[in-house]
């Protein structure tokens, strides 16, 4: 099924402020929260798939690669094949809500927030990882799986990330029996409601720590370089940011790990200069070869290639070799490599040279005599970008 545009699924334009986004999306939260439309599958659909407009349309980063990639530019399914996790889980569109309907303070908050049991989570998730990855456009015209060391916090090897020194330092909560809930009467939009909040004591763990691991201090986490494998979707640009679900940095006390978000950067290549899903090449061509025609070898992204120079060539004709160009990330089409023909006007010349050159300065078939086929570098662009 093809995704919806996420400012149709708001209803609101690609101008909106994230004030309006913000209102538009508690709007539709409200309506389609499965407490209020139990068992009713489209109302749960149609609520994860605001939740997850939300989330991008609400962070001016991810917006920004939406608005100029598309779903590609953030869906973390896309492309690599790879890239593990996709769409959003009900948790994640719990937490939120903390952001919208306010942290725990008004009955939105606990009422959203807390509810339900499916959302109850151990620990604290841990933080997004940035790394930068740059790429050579032979890696990107194929696409690669990139190894790349990054030190990170994981999850402590001595407790298990359970942050106690060992099994029978870890007590039930008092406040919540173990349970890591506690029940609560609140009034919310809907009415009264018995809420279940999680325990502020043990943090909805169900239990506290009398002796700290000594490793990670009870935070249940530390500290190491790891090796992570990225798969890079062919196609790629630089300024795209692919992310990898759960590669970030471990959870406290068990809680689920942050994302790995992957910067992508383009080295410059020595004789290719990319545009958009084309690459260019300038060939420098002497003025007897363009005169009386030859073949040449250009670089390609996958080796070299033979071409050949009709007698006549003008400077500034471009030669297309089809198929040549990158692949795009979103898997329609592949690019051209475009041979853009340069003719070399000598800068110096010997007595020898000077004196041919006099000779032929006055031939007829020297003066310039530009027809149809003949047109300025602008048409001929035009001409190659029109199909
Ligand atoms: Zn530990
Ligand atoms: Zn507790």
């Amino acid at each position: 099924m093809a995704k919806r545009d996420f400012y149709e699924i708001l209803g609101v334009d690609k101008s909106a402020s994230q004030a309006e986004i913000k209102k538009a999306y508690r709007k539709l939260a409200i309506k389609y929260h499965p407490d209020k439309n139990p068992d009713d599958k489209e109302a749960e659909e149609k609520f994860k798939e605001a939740a997850e407009a939300y989330e991008i349309l609400s962070n001016e980063d991810k917006k920004a690669r939406y608005d100029r990639f598309g779903h590609a530019g953030v869906d973390p399914n896309r492309g690599g094949g790879g890239f593990a996790g996709g769409g959003m889980t009900m948790e994640d569109i719990f937490s939120q809500f903390g952001d919208i309907f306010g942290e725990t303070g008004g009955p939105f908050g606990s009422f959203f927030g807390g509810g339900r049991q499916s959302t109850r989570s151990r620990g604290e998730r841990g933080s997004n990882l940035r790394i930068k990855v740059s790429l050579s456009l032979e890696e990107i015209a194929k696409g690669v799986t990139k190894k790349i060391k990054v030190k990170k916090q994981i999850t402590c090897d001595q407790c298990n990330g359970s942050g106690a020194k060992d099994s029978s330092s870890l007590q039930n909560c008092g406040t919540c029996r173990g349970a890591g809930m506690v029940r609560q009467v609140r009034s919310t939009i809907l009415g009264q409601m018995q809420t279940t909040t999680t325990c502020p004591t043990c943090n909805g763990t169900g239990q506290i720590i009398k002796d700290r691991c000594t490793k990670c201090k009870g935070d249940g986490r530390m500290y190491a370089e790891e090796t992570i494998e990225i798969p890079i979707p062919a196609g790629v640009e630089g300024g795209m940011q692919l992310s990898m679900r759960g590669k970030g940095n471990a959870g406290r006390m068990g809680g689920p790990a942050g994302d790995l978000l992957i910067n992508i950067e383009e080295k410059p290549h020595e004789h290719l200069q990319r545009d958009g899903m084309n690459l260019i090449h300038d060939l420098y061509l002497n003025f007897a070869d363009a005169a009386l025609g030859t073949s040449v070898e250009v670089p390609t992204i996958d080796g070299r290639v033979k071409i050949k120079i009709p007698a006549g060539t003008q400077s500034g004709k471009i030669f297309r070799l089809k198929g040549k160009g990158l692949s795009n990330v979103q898997d329609y089409g592949q690019g051209d490599q475009l041979i853009h023909v340069n003719v070399w006007t000598p800068k110096k010349l010997s007595d020898e040279e000077r004196k041919i050159l006099e000779k032929l300065r006055e031939s007829e078939n020297f003066i310039p005599q530009p027809g149809k086929s003949d047109r300025g570098f602008f048409d001929r662009m035009r001409d190659y970008f029109k199909g």
